[in-house]
């Protein structure tokens, strides 16, 4: 989608911190992060959020869980454990739409988030 940040990420158009790449997905680090680990995994096909997600989407879905499964063990937080998030639209404080999860940890995190 030629007006999306994280397209011009994945297009090497919008510089950023690239902690893993695949195929079909892009992990980089938070600009903003909200602890010592904060990286965002997204696929590289333009997905809204994950109300648009549909039932064809399996796969994407799949990778993104495997390069957050990759994240997490190349950043040494797997044993310790951390939070994969996805905000959804306006009330889930969603900023940026283009389906991203975000990855954190390297510290104990509260819950519930508010
Ligand atoms: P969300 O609020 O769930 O849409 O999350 C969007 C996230 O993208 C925020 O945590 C921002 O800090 C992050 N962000 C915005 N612009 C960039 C950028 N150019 N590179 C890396 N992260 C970004
Ligand atoms: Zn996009």
């Amino acid at each position: 989608m030629s007006d999306c940040l994280f397209c011009a990420i994945v297009a090497g158009d919008v510089p950023s911190d690239r902690v893993v790449e695949t195929d079909d997905t892009y992990a980089f680090r938070d600009i903003n992060p909200a602890a010592p680990v904060h990286v965002l995994v997204i696929p590289k096909r333009h997905v809204p959020t994950v109300e648009h997600l549909e039932p064809g989407d399996a796969d994407v879905l799949a990778a993104c869980f495997a390069t957050i499964q990759e994240v997490a063990r190349s950043e040494g937080i797997a044993d310790d454990g951390y939070r994969v998030v996805a905000n959804v639209g306006r009330h889930g404080g969603m900023t940026i739409p283009h389906l991203h999860f975000h990855v954190i940890g390297g510290r104990p995190l509260r819950w519930p988030p508010e």
